[in-house]
């Protein structure tokens, strides 16, 4: 039970929170001044004070093992921490974190240094997955404006100021970009007080100051970027300074679980994919995974395949604007993008279909050209359709689906000659739709509900969810009845939120959608991770979610991801929309 930390903001894996001192600590923080050490028991027996102070963290009295020691040594020397009503912090391992029930956990060997990427990352991950997510976690000893950045993100909330002093002290200038010897300095490429004197008179006590003033303005921006829900964009770029921080985030992706279940499934906020790495973001990797497996095309028409727009949703851009008036609800239009791969029209809201940015250059990498162009064939390939016909410019879009057509039987038809939106290729596409009989609004309208129910919760859910219903919406069914409201469409993530009846529709169905068991309680407004019982691992912060307990049964959305609402002794897991008492 943590009782003095608490999460306040999760982006990714990364979050925001409090040390609950009488004036609270925001973190990520350094905290060089609010600790007090007990000190090491390897030397002599420490005394524990009688009276902690409840503004400081209070190290429990332990004993460190550098790294590579057996684990059954330091099971052997293993400090049981006493329970202590103030804040406290309890000195691990990666091999032997816990939960030990302390506020606070630091990570005793990784001071000296961060060693091969690989092994950082697993450490830290061991850690992470070992000690309760609302406790946290101190890296001390080895914090740098360079890899702040890159700690947070892997949810790292305290650091101090040792490395940043010591690099001071040795003539070692740190930029968030770098370290620079001070004899390689030409002058001072900083404006805090300690640089405001001329570099023959910098000594190294005020390279130290400067150090700490440049790892605090880090943090504050980190912080910034944690809070908008943007850090992942931040590191993209930030880590490309540094090899070691390269391939430790590049690590971390290529082994994403831990990632991938603190990533929430939308957000309002969008994101920039302008990297290589942007590919690998869950965010893409997750919409596209879901694309093969839950997605399936209800439409009999012809796959009318076209380039993505900068501007999204892509149908009310310009170019789509004119695809439009060629097609005339005759085709099925999927995009192709990159890095986000093959978007079916259905889905053109959904997150993150139109909460992407990227660079229009024209240009493909051989790299993109053979992703997108695998989805490309495993989505004709798992759908059917009549013929298709392929109205993308010569160059990427041309190869991708020349690329993923080219070992199928179904027909395909080239309509661009030049440019997509010239009069010839718009009027080629507009005959090759000749014979094709127009669908429905309600059939537009009801395939895309379905689909986005089909993303949302698994193949068929659409189909449970809604026959026999009654849309009501402009361009979308933005409320969907049957013999009472189902669900609603929120159209700035592309996804619904369920009514009673709706979940009732679902609950016991074969779609896992998941249910958390809660105490006996009947919830107004939140459920609270102390009154969850247990919760699917499968939930991710933004899933819709049942909850049933002895006293009611409610629908609402999550906060946490499944693991997270069961371990947590504080916080809200889940924001509840609507409860029938049982
Ligand atoms: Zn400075």
């Amino acid at each position: 039970m943590t009782k003095y930390f608490e999460v306040t903001h999760r982006d990714g894996s990364a979050r925001l929170g409090k040390l609950r001192f009488p004036t609270p600590l925001p973190t990520p923080a350094i905290c060089d001044d609010f600790l007090y050490n007990s000190g090491s028991l390897w030397a002599t027996e420490k005394e524990i004070p009688s009276s902690p102070s409840i503004d400081k963290l209070l190290i429990l009295p332990h004993r460190g093992f550098p790294s590579g020691t057996e684990p059954i040594l330091e099971d052997a020397f293993f400090v049981e921490p006493p329970d202590i009503d103030s804040p406290t912090a309890a000195v691990i391992s990666p091999k032997t974190a816990s939960d030990l029930h302390t506020d606070a956990y630091i990570l005793s060997t990784t001071s000296h240094s961060l060693g091969p990427p690989n092994k950082f990352c697993n450490d830290i991950i061991q850690t992470k997955i070992s000690i309760p997510p609302d406790s946290a976690l101190y890296l001390p000893g080895i914090a740098t404006p360079q890899n702040l950045s890159f700690f947070v993100y892997l949810g790292i909330d305290l650091f101090d100021t040792t490395r940043a002093v010591l690099s001071g002290l040795q003539g070692t200038y740190l930029l968030p970009t770098g370290d620079y010897p001070l004899e390689n300095l030409d002058e001072l490429p900083c404006h805090c007080p300690s640089c405001s004197v001329s570099i023959d008179k910098f000594t190294n006590e005020d390279c130290a100051t400067h150090n700490i003033n440049t790892l605090k303005n880090e943090l504050s921006l980190v912080t910034q970027y944690v809070r908008s829900n943007r850090i992942r964009d931040y590191l993209e770029g930030q880590v490309r300074h540094n090899t070691w921080l390269t391939a430790a985030f590049r690590y971390l992706d290529s082994n994403s679980h831990y990632l991938e279940q603190r990533t929430p499934v939308a957000r309002t906020e969008g994101f920039i994919a302008t990297t290589e790495d942007s590919l690998n973001r869950i965010e893409i990797t997750r919409f596209q995974e879901r694309i093969l497996t839950r997605y399936k095309n209800r439409f009999t028409h012809p796959l009318v395949l076209v380039p993505c727009s900068a501007k999204k949703p892509y149908s009310k851009s310009k170019s789509h604007r004119f695809f439009h008036q060629s097609i005339r609800f005759r085709g099925h239009k999927v995009s192709i993008s990159s890095p986000l791969g093959i978007i079916p029209q259905e889905l053109e809201l959904t997150y993150p279909a139109q909460h992407y940015d990227t660079v229009v250059t024209g240009n493909w990498s051989s790299d993109e050209i053979n992703r997108i162009s695998k989805l490309l064939s495993q989505y004709i390939e798992s759908n059917s359709y009549p013929n298709i016909i392929a109205h993308v410019p010569p160059g990427g879009y041309r190869d991708i689906v020349e690329l993923a057509t080219k070992n199928s039987s179904i027909p395909i038809e080239y309509t661009v000659v030049a440019h997509p939106l010239s009069p010839e290729s718009l009027q080629n596409l507009d005959n090759a739709l000749s014979l094709v009989p127009h669908y429905s609004r309600r059939e537009r309208m009801l395939y895309q509900a379905q689909a986005i129910a089909d993303y949302q919760f698994g193949n068929g859910a659409g189909d449970l969810l809604f026959t026999d219903c009654t849309l009501k919406g402009k361009y979308f069914a933005r409320r969907i009845f049957d013999t009472d409201q189902i669900a609603t469409l929120l159209p700035e993530y592309g996804l619904f939120s369920l009514t009673l009846h709706g979940a009732n529709k679902l609950k016991n169905s074969k779609f896992n959608i998941p249910t958390v068991t809660i105490d006996n309680f009947v919830p107004q407004g939140s459920v609270l991770a102390p009154g969850v019982v247990s919760a699917p691992e499968t939930i991710r912060s933004g899933d819709e979610v049942l909850v049933q307990g002895p006293l009611a049964f409610a629908v609402g959305r999550a906060i946490m991801s499944g693991p997270e609402m069961q371990q947590s002794s504080r916080g809200v897991a889940i924001d509840i929309r609507h409860v029938q008492k049982l």
